[in-house]
């Protein structure tokens, strides 16, 4: 399975919901929110715990879909769109 918007097969097409602008491909989310990322390194281990089976739930999902950061530049808002991958 691959994202043909990752791979360059495809631009994305995507309007705005507020003013049906082309929004802008901005990346993947893992790699436009990595840096910004909630999940610090935390020292209870109990979040931890919680933190490892929500990166397995995302890893799921992300087998059959690729999120998007897309970007209105009118709105100047960011939003998330769910590409379907190419098996
Ligand atoms: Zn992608
Ligand atoms: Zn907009």
């Amino acid at each position: 399975m691959l994202c043909p918007i990752c791979n360059g097969f495809e631009q994305i097409a995507a309007a705005c919901p507020s003013c049906s602008a082309v929004m802008n491909d901005y990346g993947r989310t893992d790699d436009f929110t990595a840096p910004y990322a909630p999940y610090q390194p935390f020292s209870d281990p109990g979040a931890e715990a919680t933190n490892n089976r929500g990166t397995m739930a995302s890893d799921l999902r992300s087998e059959l879909s690729c999120r998007h950061v897309i970007y209105c530049p009118n709105c100047a808002k960011t939003y998330e769109a769910a590409v379907t991958k190419w098996l």
